[in-house]
């Protein structure tokens, strides 16, 4: 049977049962002030110690069809974002045309007294 290792690399204490690694569990409880739990290895199919909260380590893979509809709905919102900065983008321009309307509105004024006053000067 393979020997299991911990993220660590180091082999793990196979026990043989539950009641086994919980003793254990609470035996290391007391020397490293640690909490253990005990978990059932679907590896070599032996009971392991984890400092982890679960009693059962899970490795959850998602489905494709869950992931599918995480990336759409992802996608969803990027488009909604998008749409959303598209829609103050053109907000923006349409405000620097008013300004720059309004501008060139009031340049204009300013030339026409300008030339007022220099036509009355001279
Ligand atoms: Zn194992």
């Amino acid at each position: 049977m393979a020997e299991c290792r911990g993220r660590n690399g180091v082999t793990k204490r196979r026990h043989k049962n539950r009641q086994q690694a919980e003793a254990a569990a609470n035996k290391a409880a007391s020397i490293i002030g640690k909490e253990l739990h005990a978990y059932k290895c679907p590896n070599c199919g032996g009971w392991h110690l984890t400092s982890k909260q679960e009693t059962t380590v899970k490795v959850q893979v998602p489905s494709s069809a869950k992931l599918r509809r995480k990336l759409q709905a992802y996608g969803a919102l990027l488009a909604a974002q998008q749409r959303r900065f598209d829609e103050s983008e053109a907000k923006l321009a349409a405000a620097k045309t008013k300004a720059e309307q309004e501008n060139a509105e009031v340049l204009a004024a300013l030339e026409v007294m300008s030339a007022r006053s220099y036509g009355r000067r001279l």
